[in-house]
């Protein structure tokens, strides 16, 4: 072959680093005649960013193909069953305003539009209560699994809540271990440009120059590869999404035995939202917010006010970012992954999400040669710009909805300036007007957020569609049918799950057991 891609560098060892040379090592370095090598740079001196603890359901899949198995997985990361996200006071910032969106799909998702029926008949319970078990199971603090439940498997869709920095430990030790990824740890202090204007080499403080046939740009935020070097301009999103600064604080329960929401907790302030984050052995809490619209010292005060405990002003983490993405994340020979493709938000875990996707992508399509290299980067551009769009729209969609009219800030209230809307939410929220989110309004496989999770927010935020398609008497009995089964499948799991921490417990000591 003419110009074969074989040696395979990736610059940055924090999640998006170990992750895509995990996925890429279980994939290619597993058989014995592979001519692929992969080599991990990272600086000892520039410390991953460490937050990133949510994940969607996906990572399911991802770890099952890394070949980790799920007990280690939740011994060595601290980690714990993520069943959705919990939304308090993003409409009127009342007390009794929350709403769920959980990872279990609506009943009969692929057959029947429940968001019909539910607004029609009158909703005497929430939408994600009438057309999913996950709301109860999470309120009631219910695991998503049982003990005998095969790693892996649900029995109520679930991702997970992370320790950061020890799953990035995890998938390097794994990577080591099993895999010969060559690990070296140094500073990257120049790129070199081929004749093509590919990337050549990176040189390196200690370990001399190292070349390659692609490499995959992972150094956070810094960008050094796209950004600095290739010069791959930086879409700046902050007309649309405001959140740029974060305080993040680790807080410990208060014993062993104080309950592990299923769930993350997304509490709206005036100016932004704060996370909460249950691991095994310590909460992850962090005050995401503009800092057009409030000052760091009262979006201090506003954290350590959610806390209710003392907490030293030391102990708080400040990670300044700008939301935006990479105009494209392939060019030339160079992809990059994670935060240096680009961040939004802390908002809904999407960051992990888009990491695997890209693994995945390059694992399916690893260019064999520097010839077909340039049609892979053309597609995996169009997908990624895709994505990027689609997830602004669904992010924004939350802070769009909101009916908040904070008197200290004006964050809500420009949140829903038009000029801040992207064209194509505005036609989203127009079509829904008189139509109900359903599976044509995306037409891409691989979809992020399908339009269950818009019928979730929509339906939890109250946006009502105003349709004049009228259900027949046939359609609104087998509706009857699936808010009756959803009850009964309901008190059956309540029955039957363990407590989160129990079940967690449980793993730890003794690993799951089978049938
Ligand atoms: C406040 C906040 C909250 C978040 N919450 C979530 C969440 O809940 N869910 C989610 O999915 N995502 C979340 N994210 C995003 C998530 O943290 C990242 O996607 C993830 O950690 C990947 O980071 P990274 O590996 O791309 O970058 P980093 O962790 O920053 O790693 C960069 C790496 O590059 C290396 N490097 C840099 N410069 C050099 C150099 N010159 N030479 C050699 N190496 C170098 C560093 O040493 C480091 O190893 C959050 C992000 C932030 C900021």
């Amino acid at each position: 072959m003419e110009n074969p891609i074989n040696n395979i560098v990736i610059v940055g060892g924090g999640t998006a680093g170990w992750m895509v040379a995990s996925r890429l090592a279980a994939q290619y370095l597993s058989h014995t005649q592979s001519k692929i090598t992969i080599t991990l740079v990272e600086s000892a001196s520039v410390k991953p960013v460490g937050v990133g603890e949510g994940t969607w359901p996906t990572m399911r899949t991802t770890l099952k193909k890394i070949g980790i198995s799920e007990a280690e997985f939740i011994r060595e990361c601290d980690a714990t069953f993520k069943q959705g996200s919990k939304f308090n006071g993003w409409v009127t910032g009342n007390k009794s305003d929350y709403y769920y969106h959980p990872f279990v799909l609506p009943q009969d998702f692929s057959n029947t539009n429940l968001m019909h029926h539910w607004q029609e008949i009158g909703q005497a319970s929430s939408f994600s209560n009438a057309v999913c078990v996950q709301e109860q199971l999470c309120a009631h603090g219910l695991a998503p699994k049982q003990i005998n439940t095969p790693e892996y498997a649900s029995v109520a869709n679930y991702g997970y809540h992370l320790n950061a920095g020890k799953f990035a430990a995890l998938l390097q030790k794994h990577c080591l271990a099993k895999f010969s990824v060559k690990h070296i740890i140094d500073d990257v202090i120049k790129v070199n440009s081929a004749k093509n204007g590919d990337i050549a080499s990176i040189s390196t403080q200690k370990h001399g120059e190292i070349k390659g046939d692609l490499f995959i740009d992972c150094t956070g935020f810094a960008c050094l590869l796209l950004g600095k070097h290739l010069k791959v301009p930086f879409i700046d999103k902050s007309d649309t999404l405001f959140i740029d600064t974060a305080l993040t604080v680790q807080v410990p329960y208060e014993n062993d035995h104080s309950p592990i929401s299923c769930v993350t907790q997304s509490t709206a302030t005036s100016a932004g939202w704060i996370w909460d984050i249950g691991l095994t052995h310590r909460r992850g809490i962090g005050h995401v917010f503009s800092s057009r619209h409030t000052s760091e010292t009262d979006a201090e005060a506003k954290l350590k006010d959610y806390i209710g405990q003392h907490i030293k002003s030391g102990e708080i983490k400040k990670i300044k970012f700008k939301p935006g993405h990479r105009s494209h994340c392939w060019e030339k020979n160079c992809i990059a992954v994670g935060l240096s493709a680009g961040f939004l938000e802390p908002l809904e875990a999407s960051s992990l999400v888009q990491i695997e996707f890209a693994a995945d992508w390059l694992c399916d399509q690893l260019p064999a040669t520097r010839t077909t290299m340039d049609i892979i980067a053309k597609r995996f551009n169009q997908a990624f710009t895709y994505r990027w769009s689609r997830l602004i729209d669904f992010l924004k969609l939350h802070y769009v909805l909101s009916k908040r009219t904070d008197s200290d800030s004006d964050f809500w209230i420009e949140n829903r300036h038009s000029n801040s809307i992207p064209e194509s939410l505005k036609e989203l929220l127009s079509l829904w007007q008189h139509h109900y989110p359903w599976h044509h309004d995306f037409e891409h496989s691989n979809e992020i957020f399908s339009s269950a999770s818009y019928q979730y927010i929509l339906a939890g935020m109250g946006f009502r569609t105003n349709a004049n398609y009228l259900s027949s008497d046939a359609e609104n009995a087998l509706a009857m049918k699936h808010f009756t089964q959803n009850q009964t499948t309901t008190n059956k799991y309540l029955l039957h799950l363990p407590k989160h921490r129990e079940l967690l417990n449980q793993i730890i000591q003794y690993g799951f057991q089978p049938k």
